[in-house]
């Protein structure tokens, strides 16, 4: 049984572990190297992530796969402070709550904010109805000061997606969820914490999301790394898939390598390619499933790292970093301050900072020419965090389809995928254009795809 694997991301690859225990696997990527986004550029003794900087060990899925693969003594933790958020409110950065006292005593929503926000388990669940953005959502449950104050930057920060498109279901669908089974987010919460309490598990309420985020010791592409010499048997390199078609029961995988294009069948194929290039590798096998995943859109983001003289900073990285909600009409869409979450991220007695610009919000300003990125990037931090020193080091990892986004609508173009799928048995796509963006949903999404094309196989 041969079994190919169209694109070598961090969820090709992870498909790809999974099958060749049962199957002889072959993954072609366009690339000279793997990983897709999961990319880390180390230089001058500072080590920076063009996309990820880890996983959060709320999801237990990367952290099982770093075991299965023996690297667990590799695994980074996070600093403590790596808890501590701010977000931009007026020009300045404020310390996210991180407690229901801190948010009654916090200034970043005002009175009226914060009493709409205490509202919240008196407004009834919404049953049914039309898939609703995230705004939608906000607005409904916690108010308008708090949709853009607080939700809108979390939203940028996770997917630079706008919540007025993005839906909830597809994005979040955890806090849906808590919404039908509770009743409300506050309701829920309370009754987690107590069911917590009950188990004996300490109860916490904190403003960032769950678990500790969690990367490897020479940045999140060691993942990459190991993964790829475990499968370098499998892996072919610089091959660009160009077509899929059908070659009697068994699917026909056209690549294009080193100038020369050759053909070969497989019994079934997993597409961890992004959608829009999936769409184009399948487009004669149906042409229809190919429309739909051409309409799965993605946000340009640049991420522009910086690395200064901590003595220069004239302030302490105290935390994980900021968020800019839209209402500021900044220019960059928060910041990461890398190496206080992760001392070894620079050289002893230095900082890295990644800025990220552009999103659904300002696509722009994220395809700018580097230097007037670069200069736009360190004018928006001399503002906000007071920071008027020349960095040491300054590089730009631009990704033009940079992050899926998963429109209203969303859900139910899965649908009519998975309908067109129906009719494609063998055929499986994987990747974060779907189901989630994390490298958690990543990890996951990519093992139950191997797990159901096996035992698709095996029944045929
Ligand atoms: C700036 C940024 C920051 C992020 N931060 C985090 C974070 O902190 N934590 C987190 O959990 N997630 C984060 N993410 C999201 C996460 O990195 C991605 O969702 C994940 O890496 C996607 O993996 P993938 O394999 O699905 O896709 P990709 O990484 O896009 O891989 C797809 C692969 O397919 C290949 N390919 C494309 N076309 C072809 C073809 N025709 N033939 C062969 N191969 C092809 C590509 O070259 C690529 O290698 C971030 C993303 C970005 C952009």
């Amino acid at each position: 049984m041969r079994i190919a694997v169209l694109g070598g991301g961090i969820s090709g690859l992870t498909a790809a572990h999974h099958l060749r225990r049962a199957a002889e696997t072959v993954i072609f990527e366009a690339r000279s190297s793997p990983g897709g986004t999961m990319r880390t550029c180390r230089e001058q003794g500072f080590i920076m992530e063009w996309g990820p900087n880890g996983f959060l060990t709320n999801k237990p899925w990367s952290l099982e796969l770093a075991r299965e693969l023996g690297i667990e003594a590799r695994l980074l933790r996070s600093s403590d402070l790596a808890r501590k958020r701010f977000v931009c409110s007026g020009g300045r950065l404020h310390r996210l709550p991180e407690t229901p006292g801190q948010f009654l005593a916090s200034g970043l929503l005002s009175a009226a904010g914060r009493l709409r926000v205490l509202a919240e388990p008196f407004i009834a669940p919404r049953r049914g109805g039309e898939d609703e953005s995230v705004a939608g959502f906000a607005r409904r449950r916690l108010g308008p000061e708090a949709m853009e104050k607080l939700i809108e930057p979390m939203t940028a920060g996770v997917f630079a997606g706008d919540p007025d498109q993005l839906s909830l279901a597809s994005c979040f669908p955890r806090i849906r969820e808590l919404e039908q089974r509770y009743g409300g987010l506050v309701r829920a919460m309370l009754l987690l914490r107590w069911e917590r309490f009950r188990q004996g598990a300490r109860a916490e309420m904190s403003a960032g999301p769950g678990g500790v985020l969690t990367s490897f010791d020479t940045g999140a592409q060691a993942l990459v790394e190991v993964l790829a010499g475990s499968l370098a048997k499998e892996l072919r390199l610089g091959a660009e898939v160009e077509a899929v078609s059908r070659a009697g029961a068994k699917f026909r995988v056209a690549v294009k390598s080193a100038g020369a294009r050759a053909e070969s069948d497989f019994d079934a194929v997993v597409v961890a390619a992004p959608a829009y290039a999936a769409a184009a590798m399948l487009r004669g096998l149906d042409q229809e499933l190919a429309v739909e995943l051409s309409g799965i859109p993605y946000a340009p983001v640049a991420v522009a790292a910086l690395g200064y003289a901590a003595a220069d900073l004239g302030r302490p990285l105290d935390g994980f970093g900021f968020l800019v909600p839209r209402l500021e009409g900044r220019k960059i869409l928060g910041a990461l301050w890398d190496s206080s979450v992760f001392p070894n991220r620079a050289p002893q007695g230095q900082a890295l900072i990644r800025v990220m610009v552009g999103g659904a919000r300002q696509p722009e300003l994220a395809r700018l020419p580097q230097a007037e990125l670069l200069a736009m990037v360190r004018g928006e931090l001399k503002d906000l965090m007071g920071l008027s020193a020349q960095p040491a080091l300054e590089r730009v990892f631009f990704h033009e389809r940079g992050i899926p986004q998963y429109l209203k609508g969303h859900g139910a173009r899965l649908e009519r995928i998975a309908r067109r799928l129906e009719a494609l048995p063998g055929l499986e796509l994987d990747s974060n254009a779907y189901r989630g963006v994390s490298l958690n949903d990543c990890v996951l999404q990519s093992k139950l795809a191997a797990q159901r094309l096996l035992k698709a196989l095996a029944a045929s």
